[in-house]
């Protein structure tokens, strides 16, 4: 059933009333409600099934992403992060591409590459040959290690040899690098794809009396690209006693200078994997091989460029990213982390197709709310309120203090953490 995402008012509601909230729209239980509260958070037992030497726990802030609206469905974003107004920004930004008309998104399908590196071949030439000769006996081996893969309608679905005049080995040969191309389904897949890799590796030494060394996924997911797009009336921009003209001017400038300058790109995709990383964390995806794959893709032409650009055409800004997605609705933590359980029932994403869709969307909307503010009036005056409860907090403030001191140290305009002790000193007296 429908749901909206704009909830007009939810950051002034309490958490309590926030909870209140969601349980009316989302049904959620006493259970899903203690885990957000941490009363039932990660137990310790779980923990050191997860992971190796575990000590404990380690918790993050969670926000719910509002007003994202994507192919006329709308989304309540769940976002782990500590970095304060990443929740703010796409959400604010998603409220304006709403109006809009919100944004359109599509993915690829779940394909992903398993790399197999040859050595010791003999002539390369004869080599790739043999390897594709035998494509049939490869895939049929491969998907042998996961018939039930198969069975979903996955699976090993091609071959491909690559040789690279990269570094040269010992015997001077070029490098050989067969790429299984492996459909994964709902699953991020990098489990399933070594053990496929390292299950045909001794049919590719027989083929080619070879020696085969690495045997693993590539974090380059670049036949698994989620794209979303946005297209804003210029004059919707207007803010800050600015004409939309110049707001839109300034994003496309934030564009161009990402365009043509690495050090400027890997600010921008910054800004964008901050809203795609939280989104990522709390749905217990492995925002490492989502970060490692955005950079790779990011840099596919030789130059570092940025994931999403902006221009202006018929009176409208027009906004696009597109970025490997290698994301899973089972596999990993997913279905065993709480946390994770909760944060799906408040996506409602029924594929890991669509759940790429909407951090597509959550990584352009974060980059618009950074290029509309770094374009005109620059971000610290939104980012110093924020800030300033940090600092209070650092400085001792608690409870409804916080708010107070932040408030004051912005109004002085010097958001220090010795400001605040003074502030702090000076009401206690
Ligand atoms: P898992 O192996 O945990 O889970 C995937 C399995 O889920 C499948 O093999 C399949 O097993 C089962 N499954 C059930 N339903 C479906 C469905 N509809 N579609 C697909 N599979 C289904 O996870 P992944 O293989 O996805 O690997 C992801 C994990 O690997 C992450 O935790 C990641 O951190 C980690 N990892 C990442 C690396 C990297 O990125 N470089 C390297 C190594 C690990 P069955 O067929 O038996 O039911």
């Amino acid at each position: 059933e429908s749901l909206t995402s704009r909830l007009s008012g939810f950051h002034k509601l309490s958490m309590v009333e926030r909870h209140e909230k969601l349980s009316q729209m989302l049904g959620l239980d006493e259970m899903d409600l203690a885990q957000l509260q941490g009363i039932s958070a990660l137990q310790p037992g779980l923990a050191n099934k997860m992971i190796e030497n575990a000590v404990g726990t380690f918790s993050l802030p969670l926000g719910l992403g509002l007003n994202l609206q994507i192919n006329g469905r709308d989304y309540l974003v769940p976002m782990a992060v500590e970095e304060p107004s990443v929740v703010a920004a796409v959400s604010f930004a998603s409220k304006i591409v709403r109006e809009a008309g919100g944004f359109s998104a599509e993915a690829d399908d779940p394909i992903m590459i398993g790399q197999v590196q040859l050595t010791r071949y003999g002539d390369p030439t004869e080599a790739t040959k043999r390897i594709v000769a035998a494509k049939e006996a490869l895939l049929a081996l491969a998907n042998s290690f996961h018939p039930s893969m198969v069975k979903r309608g996955g699976g090993c679905k091609d071959i491909e040899v690559r040789v690279l005049p990269a570094p040269e080995g010992p015997r001077g040969e070029p490098l050989l690098v067969v790429h299984l191309i492996i459909d994964t389904q709902e699953a991020m897949g990098a489990n399933l794809i070594n053990t496929m890799a390292e299950g045909v590796a001794p049919l590719l030494e027989q083929l080619t009396g070879g020696k085969v060394f690495l045997r693993i996924l590539s974090n380059l997911a670049d036949r698994r690209l989620a794209r979303a797009t946005c297209r804003i009336p210029v004059e919707m921009l207007a803010d800050f006693d600015m004409p939309g003209e110049s707001i839109a001017e300034g994003i496309y400038q934030a564009s161009r200078f990402a365009l043509a300058d690495p050090y400027r790109a890997a600010t921008h995709n910054k800004g964008i994997m901050n809203g795609i990383d939280s989104a990522a964390i709390a749905a217990g995806q492995d925002w490492r091989a989502i970060e490692a794959g955005a950079h790779a893709f990011a840099c596919r032409d030789g130059q570092y460029r940025p994931l999403s650009t902006w221009h202006v055409e018929d009176g409208h800004l027009i906004g696009r990213i597109e970025l490997p997605m290698a994301l899973g609705m089972v596999g990993g933590p997913i279905k065993i982390h709480p946390g994770v359980q909760v944060a799906m029932k408040i996506l409602r994403v029924e594929s890991a197709r669509e759940l790429s869709m909407v951090f597509a969307a959550v990584g352009l909307a974060q980059n618009f709310a950074a290029v509309r503010a770094l374009g005109s009036v620059g971000i610290q005056k939104g980012h110093m309120a924020m800030h300033a409860r940090c600092v209070a907090v650092t400085a001792g403030a608690r409870g409804d203090w916080v708010e107070k001191i932040a408030e004051l140290l912005v109004t002085a305009g010097h958001v220090k953490v010795e400001k605040a002790r003074e502030i702090i000193d000076s009401l206690s007296e």
